[in-house]
């Protein structure tokens, strides 16, 4: 199975050096290295500096599955790029759409409504994530009800998406809000999958229950 991790790369110049004392490599480093690491995954890692924007024809026909995490750029993402993304799900890759991707054109344009529509804090406190529907794969080892992410943005409702074919994870948050943090959908011949955890200067990445849902989101979305 091949992973084509995607990142934009450009964070703000204030957030810049939070964010590489938590991912050195950056998130397309830290997120290629844990899926290279899976016994029947060869990953790859992009970004929006390299050529085509990193989303060449030729990298979309190699994936059987894009991980992606855009932040304040996503409308620097070229329509034809775009074009070229929602093409490839609709005929079997699988898309993980990850935190700040909600906004992104590809997302908006597989779902259809106004997807960068989120209450949002950047505030640093604990997130519970609970485990809604413990028997789907996204979800498999992880044996407890809930468990806590100790820092990370905070994301709530409304969250303008279609209603979700599967709801895997809820997320409550410090503050009182509610978050439908991890969702499935069926476009095409494609699985696209989103989770909301993993503001960049929050060491979310890291954490075990986390990687465990991202390794698991990989091979559910594979064709
Ligand atoms: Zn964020």
């Amino acid at each position: 199975m091949n992973v084509l991790v995607w990142y934009e790369n450009r964070p703000l110049p204030e957030h810049a050096e939070a964010e590489r004392r938590v991912y050195p490599n950056g998130i397309h480093g830290e997120l290629s290295a844990l899926f290279a690491a899976q016994p029947g995954i060869q990953a790859r890692a992009a970004t929006m500096q390299d050529a085509q924007q990193g989303l060449s024809d030729e990298a979309l026909a190699w994936a059987d599955v894009l991980v992606y995490f855009s932040h304040k750029h996503w409308r620097e993402i070229d329509d034809g790029r775009v074009d070229a993304i929602q093409r490839r799900v609709l005929e079997g890759m699988g898309l993980v759409a990850l935190h700040s991707a909600h906004a992104s054109k590809i997302f908006q344009r597989l779902m259809g409504t106004r997807t960068h529509q989120i209450h949002w804090r950047e505030n640093d406190e604990w997130q519970r994530v609970w485990v809604v529907n413990p028997a789907h794969p996204i979800a498999a080892g992880l044996t407890d009800e809930s468990f806590m992410i100790p820092r990370d943005e905070t994301y709530g409702e409304y969250f303008e998406i279609p209603q979700p074919e599967e709801q895997v994870f809820l997320t409550t948050a410090q503050g009182g809000e509610a978050f439908r943090s991890g969702c499935c959908w069926r476009r095409g011949r494609g699985k696209i999958f989103y989770f909301s955890a993993g503001h960049e200067t929050c060491s979310v990445y890291h954490q075990r229950e986390v990687r465990a849902i991202l390794v698991n989101a990989v091979r559910w979305a594979a064709n």
